[in-house]
């Protein structure tokens, strides 16, 4: 395995402080959700390390990868019933307070299913995926496809009512840049409604898998509030969820607020210290379980982003694995970057006829052991989150 460049983060993206705790680390990680057509000699990683600001807490990973690894990055919609229903609590919220015959943007706007919720409103999304674009565009919503970051004529703009930001901070390395164009083009009465998966449910519930790659930063909402009040915005409202083991949303304006925030939204030391040593004790239950495995034909279920991480913290690599399957079908024929392993329609487990399968897919297990049992499977089904079992 070859290591590949990458930068390291300097300085906390709110405090601006140059010290850092080290959380956890891998010294050797795949990518998330990188795919590759063949069979490489040579397996490019990266080392992974999550640390906390020591001026002022902010979870950050130290390393930044250059954005062009992701360029070809597998773009795919997420439209379980419990984000549509989620995106409509929320979209109602916001169509209370912002005006009527509003303006609206939403950066990062995928395939444009929360924006369609504000129509008739002008509603523009910004979405670099072509693919996505055109699906926003079947659902009556304009997107344009660029970077926001890219787009200067947009940025010189105060004229939005309302700018969404779904998902969008956790990826972003210059955060201060990305929050400063958004207030040129915002309204001097503008709002901005943000979104980010949250930092304390995922310590709380030991969930590895949540920090990877591609999020550079974690936040609490203490985090996104002072982060914003730098900027001369204020907290307006909040409300957190359970998607995607915990996320929340809320939204600023200028308006100077003192919305009192819950005592739970900090990870103390104690917790702090608890997170670390499990991390360490489930690394080690999986290293094991890899070894006890050794000559068995193991495969995998579900091919995803968090896959990578529990490939990359048991040393998991084709000799280990036979294959990993999954339902969507733009994958089939691929190999995890990094590992070699093909990913293939789930019903090739009838030929394959595994000893074991890993449930990668934590999310889904009723569905997926429902459709290895439809595909009769006999063998042996393994439970990886929140710990390991043999179901
Ligand atoms: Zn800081």
């Amino acid at each position: 395995m070859t290591q590949n460049t990458f930068s390291s983060l300097t300085k906390c993206r709110i405090c601006k402080t140059r010290r850092f705790t080290k959380i956890f680390s891998y010294s050797s990680s795949i990518l998330d959700g990188k795919y590759t057509k063949y069979y490489s000699k040579t397996h490019i990683t990266y080392p992974l390390t999550l640390q906390r600001c020591k001026g002022c807490g902010f979870f950050q990973l130290r390393e930044i990868l250059p954005t062009k690894i992701y360029r070809d990055y597998n773009f795919a919609s997420n439209n379980s019933m419990s984000i549509l229903h989620w995106q409509t609590q929320i979209s109602n919220y916001i169509k209370k307070i912002i005006p009527r015959e509003s303006k609206i943007l939403e950066i990062g706007s995928g395939d444009g299913s929360f924006l369609q919720n504000f129509l008739p409103n002008n509603v523009l999304g910004i979405e670099p995926s072509m693919k996505l674009c055109k699906e926003a565009h079947q659902r009556g919503v304009r997107a344009l496809c660029t970077y926001f970051l890219k787009s200067e004529a947009l940025k010189r703009q105060k004229k939005y009512d309302l700018v969404i930001l779904r998902h969008v901070l956790e990826h972003i390395d210059s955060i201060d840049d990305m929050i400063a164009n958004v207030i040129f083009t915002l309204k001097t009465e503008g709002f901005v409604y943000v979104e980010t998966p949250y930092i304390c449910s995922s310590i709380r519930s030991n969930n590895f898998s949540n920090i990877f790659f591609e999020h550079l930063n974690y936040f609490s909402l203490h985090d996104m509030v002072r982060l914003f009040e730098i900027h001369g915005l204020y907290l307006q409202w909040f409300k957190f969820n359970s998607i995607n083991n915990g996320s929340f949303g809320c939204i600023f304006s200028t308006h100077k607020s003192f919305l009192h925030l819950p005592i739970s939204d900090y990870i103390g030391e104690k917790e702090l210290l608890a997170f670390k040593k499990n991390f360490v004790k489930y690394k080690t239950s999986l290293l094991a379980l890899r070894k006890s495995l050794k000559g068995k034909v193991v495969c995998g279920y579900g091919a995803a982003n968090k896959t990578a991480r529990f490939l990359s913290l048991g040393k998991f690599s084709h000799k280990d694995l036979y294959e990993i399957y999954d339902k969507n079908g733009n994958l089939h024929g691929l190999h995890f970057s990094g590992s070699d392993i093909p990913i293939v329609p789930p019903d090739t487990i009838r030929n394959t006829n595994p000893d074991y399968v890993l449930l990668f897919a934590t999310a889904y297990e009723k569905e997926i052991i429902h459709d290895m049992e439809t595909y009769g499977y006999k063998g042996k089904t393994v439970r990886l989150y929140p710990t390991i079992q043999y179901l």
